[in-house]
């Protein structure tokens, strides 16, 4: 067993790492940049330890800094959580270099899959369905246009190393993607420092379906269901849920079976996710792979009874797994809101409701400063039900009884939401938002609004 692990990260992925440590009996040092001194998961960790500004790159991104810390305060492994540096294989190969272990995969499989393209072409050669498209990186425009006309219009470029929905273009004619080419390759240089691009068809409207694996050290690969993630904007996901509405049971054994043979293709181990994309004929491609815990692992958990963290914990001990493919039952609803700060600001009160089937993953205290340095969301609220009806009336109940005070937030739209006749029957696609934003924020503007909020 581990004695204390070190937490690279901060708010509620990093208090969700505590509490998990907390009820191994393991030791917790939370490792924290000078605007989360006060902070919960600071607070509630054995120990913690300043690693430098607000400034992410100086702090969360600075991989010598974060080993050096860990040695410091004689910790034997590194949980990365999600975002920073939990996908950065130079981050896993340093850690095993000074004899921490990374709790994930090792460096050389996050490298692999983190560039898309490879990976692309590692599931091609393992009947693994992909996206149309090309199978070498593009050198130039005239390239890239030379493959649109071959894969055909629209097509999506993609950054190779891109992630958060950065680097990835839209283009339904030539301009567009002579146009296209040089700004997402500009903006994946800037935000990944590598501007490598590949091009896919453009599947209209499909769905966001991916599949949650577990893998032990010895190859026993194992999926735990799908999570739905098309309620998007920009394709940053808002809200998870699983069962989707669209699988039959037939399509999510294929799709899940696809998904371990994915991650078998790439040796994996350690918890990751399969993603997938769902067009309207029922033809499923893969588009990556996230090798790290998500922000929306909850969801799988509330339907599995299975802890996604204690399992990274325990897979990095070199332990199998507990249980079979056919030991896993989902026999309920879970559904996950991302409540997001629209503005930063001080929490001038904050209540968070409760009750049965409620989970609430949130950093934020009356007081809390919420910083303009990072990711804009303040807490996940999940609820679970025996129907997807009876999940859906919980998390009306939760939206109607939280109080975020002091900042704005994306509250309203999240509760809209939960009314949409789209959202209702359960078959919406990532064109969602898109499609019925502005109607629902002149619904907003007209006062159709939960009086709680
Ligand atoms: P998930 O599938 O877990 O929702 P996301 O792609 O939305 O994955 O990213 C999870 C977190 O990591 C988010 O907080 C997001 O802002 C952050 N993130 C993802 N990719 C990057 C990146 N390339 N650079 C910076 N932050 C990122
Ligand atoms: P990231 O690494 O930023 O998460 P992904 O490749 O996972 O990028 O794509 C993010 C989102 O973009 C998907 O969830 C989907 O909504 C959309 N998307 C990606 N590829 C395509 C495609 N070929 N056609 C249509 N939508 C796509
Ligand atoms: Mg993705």
């Amino acid at each position: 067993m581990f004695k204390r692990i070190l937490i690279a990260n901060r708010g509620e992925i990093a208090l969700r790492i505590v509490r998990c440590c907390r009820e191994m009996g393991i030791e917790s040092v939370v490792a924290f940049s000078t605007a989360d001194r006060e902070s919960l998961p600071v607070m509630e960790a054995t120990d913690s330890i300043c690693i430098g500004p607000a400034a992410a790159s100086e702090s969360y991104l600075n991989p010598e800094i974060i080993v050096q810390a860990a040695k410091q305060k004689h910790c034997d492994a590194i949980h990365p959580g999600y975002g920073f540096l939990s996908e950065n294989a130079d981050f896993a190969d340093l850690c095993e270099e000074n004899g921490i272990v990374f709790i994930g995969p090792s460096g050389a499989i996050i490298r692999h899959m983190g560039d898309k393209q490879a990976a692309r072409k590692l599931m091609m050669e393992h009947q693994v369905p992909v996206v149309p498209g090309s199978k070498e990186l593009l050198e130039n425009a005239d390239q890239a246009v030379a493959m649109a006309e071959q894969i055909g219009y629209p097509v999506m470029l993609k950054a190779s190393a891109g992630g958060g929905g950065k680097g990835m273009r839209r283009a339904f004619n030539e301009e567009e993607v002579r146009s296209a080419f040089e700004t997402a390759k500009a903006e994946a240089r800037a935000a990944f420092g590598n501007d490598d691009m590949y091009m896919e068809k453009l599947i209209v409207d499909p769905h966001h379906i991916e599949f949650q694996i577990l893998a032990d050290c010895e190859g026993n690969t194992v999926y735990l269901g799908e999570r739905d993630c098309s309620i998007q904007k920009n394709n940053q996901k808002l809200l998870e849920e699983s069962p989707s509405a669209v699988l039959t049971p037939q399509l999510r054994k294929e799709m899940g079976e696809t998904a371990v043979r994915a991650a078998k293709a790439a040796g994996y181990y350690s918890a990751g996710t399969v993603e997938f994309i769902l067009d309207a004929s029922g033809a499923y491609y893969f588009i990556e792979m996230n090798t790290r815990i998500q922000v929306e692992h909850p969801v799988t958990e509330e339907i599995t009874g299975i802890d996604l963290i204690r399992e990274q914990i325990r897979i990095a001990l070199g332990m199998k797994l507990g249980f079979t493919q056919d030991e896993i039952g989902i026999e309920k609803h879970a559904i996950e809101c991302r409540i997001n700060a629209l503005t930063p600001g001080t929490i001038q009160f904050v209540h968070f409701p409760s009750g049965y089937g409620v989970r609430i993953e949130s950093h934020l205290f009356t007081g809390y400063q919420v910083s303009p340095y990072y990711d804009s969301m303040i807490a996940k609220v999940i609820v679970s039900g025996r129907t997807r009806l009876e999940a859906i009336r919980r998390l009306r109940r939760v939206l109607e009884e939280i109080v975020i005070d002091g900042i704005k937030t994306n509250y309203d739209f999240m509760y809209l939401l939960t009314y949409h006749p789209v959202f209702l029957k359960g078959n919406y696609t990532t064109g969602f938002w898109e499609q019925n934003h502005e109607q629902m924020e002149d619904w907003l503007k007209e006062g159709i609004r939960s009086e709680a909020g």
